[in-house]
């Protein structure tokens, strides 16, 4: 049968891949705990449940204009207004099926073939395969090691003539790093001296520990939305749990929405009504549900330090934002693939190797999750990896002996 090249050569979402073999695990009974995806366990917030009811019940579930329900981009004017301090018009404002559907709508509106986005490692799996499938070229910056922030001249230095935007993430997916002030002001700079679009995926931009804040690259812009080469993405999924009704938005000058609109428009038609209320519920209700969520994210990360300080061997650069981890373990090992897999077979534990966010030597843990799986999930970890641990474990009710080592 024959294909199209490019989207056969397009990876299988590695996050996904693993959440289904999870699941399918555990349809067998295996007692298998998921640190593999990115997913809140809080319930949808009441606000959300009660605006999408009621647009349910109206029985006036048609079509919306193609970037949005004209309420839901005045909810997201007022977000944009009070978080980023920048009051935009709906011209501006184009709302997607996730925010994995704003960025592959900006990379497909932006780029002509061969055109290069700066993509900083490690980054989110999916940028790479979204410029791929809009005949771009992902450049990749790697920061020096045993760091996971990007020094300015690398990301200067990767900039050529061909060069239409830098992504930037953070909090960032998957290493929970937050890029200083200092960096992201020298990229609104740079960006605006070359006019090179600078993304910024602010999806997990609340999920903040300690001290720490993500600055919005707005506050460093000179320029006006119009002309400003600032692209901002956000959405519902992370920060109000709401994963599963695929609500993001882009906030971009009124040329480049309009490209946008036309795109969605012509390939989705619009975002279920349903779930734009939804989203509009969460933005207008209390805001209350994202500082329990982040509170909670933040002990759980607590609790990831103090279980990964007694790992021999590994090493870990503290998360300051998000609710992932992305451990060096390469003193086991430098296929994270492999131990990936290693761990699931043996202590039945998802986890996403680290070579899927170009940080090869590492592995991907979210602690979304509730404390109990953490560190349950933790501690087998470190019976399958660390020599040091005691060689007993009960994996559900089956106590496991370690006999590899
Ligand atoms: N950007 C990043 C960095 C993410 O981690 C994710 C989700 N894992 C997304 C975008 C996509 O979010 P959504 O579920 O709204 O499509």
């Amino acid at each position: 049968m024959k294909l199209s090249k490019l989207a056969s050569e397009i990876a299988e979402s590695p996050t996904f891949a693993l959440n289904e073999e999870a699941r399918l695990l555990r349809e067998r009974g295996e007692a298998v705990i998921n640190l593999g995806i990115g997913e809140p366990k809080n319930k949808t917030p009441i606000a959300a449940i009660l605006a999408s009811a009621a647009k349910l019940t109206s029985g006036e579930v048609k079509y919306t204009p193609p970037d949005g329900l004209p309420s839901m981009k005045k909810a997201i004017i007022r977000y944009t207004e009070e978080n980023y301090d920048r009051l935009v018009a709906p011209e501006n404002v184009s709302v997607t099926n996730g925010a994995k559907q704003s960025l592959f709508n900006i990379f497909y509106s932006i780029l002509n073939p061969q055109d290069e986005v700066i993509v900083i490692a490690p980054y989110w799996v999916s940028y790479p395969e979204m410029i791929k499938m809009c005949m771009g070229i992902p450049v990749i910056v790697t920061p020096e090691d045993g760091t996971f922030t990007p020094r300015f001249e690398d990301i200067e230095r990767a900039v050529t003539s061909s060069t239409r935007a830098i992504i930037v993430n953070s909090p960032n997916n998957p290493s929970g790093a937050v890029y200083p002030p200092e960096l992201i002001e020298k990229i609104v700079k740079m960006c605006e001296k070359k006019g090179i679009f600078m993304i910024c995926d602010d999806i997990y931009h609340k999920l903040t520990f300690d001290r720490n804040v993500a600055v919005p690259a707005y506050h460093f812009g000179k320029k006006d939305v119009e002309n400003s080469p600032i692209i901002v993405v956000n959405g519902v999924a992370k920060l109000y749990g709401m994963t599963g009704f695929r609500i993001g938005w882009v906030v971009a000058p009124r040329v480049l929405t309009r490209v946008m609109s036309n795109v969605l428009g012509q390939t989705t038609s619009c975002v279920s009504p349903i779930a734009q209320a939804a989203a509009e519920g969460a933005l207008n209700g209390l805001q209350s549900v994202v500082e329990a969520l982040r509170l909670q994210i933040q002990n759980n990360r607590d609790i990831v330090m103090q279980e990964m300080r007694t790992f021999n061997g590994v090493r870990l650069i503290e998360p300051k934002g998000t609710f992932y981890a992305l451990p060096d373990i390469r003193a086991f090992s430098n296929n994270s693939v492999e131990v990936s897999k290693f761990l699931l077979k043996k202590a039945m534990v998802v986890v996403v190797p680290g070579k899927e966010f170009g940080m090869e030597g590492h592995i991907r843990i979210s602690f979304a999750g509730a404390v109990k799986d953490v560190t349950e999930g933790i501690a087998r970890i470190k019976w399958a990896l660390d020599p040091t641990s005691p060689n007993e474990i009960y994996v559900g009710d089956k106590k496991m002996i370690r006999d590899w080592m």
